[in-house]
């Protein structure tokens, strides 16, 4: 291979030094959904490329630009999935988890794959943490993963949480048909991409950036002043719920997302912390995304939230890990080896020596790791030192060392 090895334009490597936050969010991730009762479930990382054609929708950014597609072998159309939601629809519909106790309340973790322009915090491959619950359309399960999302983000600077309602597909179609008629009033001030998707997706115009189009959707109709009656109290209860857990949001009549499978209500997590791509974390209602890719009528809502994003707009400074106990020897591995498998065996952190430093070479490396205590094994002999007081013992043999150190530790 010529040149330089390197990975593909927009991927990363985690480093030993950025693993930790991303593992203890993971944690934190895996507990906070398990005392809520979510089941962590995962799906393949490819999937036929009509899963995301009929589930996401086929006029979609995702679909029309940004996914990894490629013909496997045997000539089928495979893709690295874009998102989450319409492969866990398709394992509900596959594995009949509609005849579970409803509804079914699943979390995922791992990477996700678009062919974005990369910049600061968005990768062509990423990862998501996400949640869906499926089977019920109660207004409390909205609240329910909304809350949800807020713990996870808890420690994130600048938050803030906007929400609206995007109704049914019947009160789009016919909002969207408005919007077009004004929009198709001020053409002239349109960004050419806006033009040209006037037909397919006027929505769309919302999530623009360019000065012209910003300035004629300012007047435009709101889709939340067109809501039908019994959309209108889904999402008041909604905000009822979430006031009940006072959860602080702004209700944002031009939030549109960038899937269509959402129906009524919708939401976003940004980060003022960040810079032009702000969306930490966002979801929504899908009730039609299971009947839609051949399952029974199931409504559903979920969300997903970038991880790499998190972290770039995390509070906490990274702590590390400490390190209970270094085995430093001048040419004795099978004692050194010996005190530092028992001490993992008793459970404490254990490192030792592998690289044949001198006594005060070790004794720098152990201070490097945050080492409470060295157990020093040096011509047969075995000593103690803790390393907060500098207090140093001996102890009588490698039991008598193991027992001193786990004191300390
Ligand atoms: P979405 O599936 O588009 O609703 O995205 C949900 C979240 O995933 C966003 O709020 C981001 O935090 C994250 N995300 C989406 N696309 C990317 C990307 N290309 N790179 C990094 N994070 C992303």
């Amino acid at each position: 291979m010529a040149g330089k090895v390197q990975a593909p334009k927009g991927t990363f490597d985690v480093l030993p030094e950025g693993a930790g936050p991303r593992l203890r969010l993971q944690h934190a991730a895996e507990e906070l959904l398990g005392r809520w009762g979510y089941d962590y479930v995962e799906t393949p990382i490819f999937e036929d490329t009509e899963l995301f054609a009929r589930g996401v929708g086929e006029t979609t950014d995702i679909v029309q630009k940004e996914m990894f597609t490629f013909d496997d072998q045997g000539g089928r159309s495979i893709t690295l999935r874009p998102e989450g939601t319409a492969p866990v629809a398709r394992a509900y519909i596959e594995h009949g988890m509609h005849k579970r106790p409803q509804p079914v309340k699943l979390w995922y973790w791992g990477p996700f794959f678009r062919y974005e322009a990369p910049q600061a915090g968005r990768y062509r491959q990423f990862n998501q943490v996400g949640v869906e619950a499926i089977g019920t359309a109660s207004p409390s399960i909205d609240a329910e993963v909304i809350g949800l999302l807020a713990d996870l983000l808890s420690g994130t600077r600048g938050l803030r949480l906007r929400i609206s309602s995007i109704g049914t597909p019947e009160t789009r179609r016919e909002y969207s048909d408005e919007l077009r008629e004004h929009l198709r009033a001020h053409e002239d001030q349109l960004s050419d991409d806006v033009r040209a998707r006037l037909d397919a997706n006027p929505l769309r115009a919302f999530d623009s950036d360019h000065a012209g189009t910003q300035a004629v959707m300012r007047d435009a109709p709101r889709l939340l002043d067109r809501l039908g009656d019994e959309d209108e109290e889904h999402f008041a209860q909604v905000r009822a719920l979430l006031d009940a857990m006072e959860i602080a949001y702004e209700v944002d009549g031009t939030l549109v997302r960038g899937l269509d499978y959402y129906t009524r209500t919708v939401f976003e997590f940004t980060s003022d912390a960040l810079g032009a791509q702000s969306g930490v974390g966002g979801g929504g209602r899908y009730d039609l995304l299971i009947e839609q890719l051949g399952g029974p009528a199931t409504p559903g809502i979920g969300w997903a939230a970038g991880i790499e994003r998190i972290l770039l707009a995390s509070e906490a400074e990274d702590a590390g890990e400490r390190l209970d106990v270094y085995v430093a020897h001048s040419d004795d591995p099978l004692t050194a080896i010996y005190v530092a498998s028992r001490l993992h065996r008793r459970g404490k952190s254990a490192q030792l020596e592998h690289a044949g430093r001198s006594i005060k070479g070790q004794m720098k490396q152990a201070d490097r790791l945050g080492a409470r205590v060295v157990v020093i094994v040096e011509d047969g002999k075995l000593a103690v030192r803790n390393m907060a007081t500098g207090e140093q013992q001996e102890a009588r043999d490698r039991d008598d060392a193991i027992a001193l150190a786990e004191a300390v530790a």
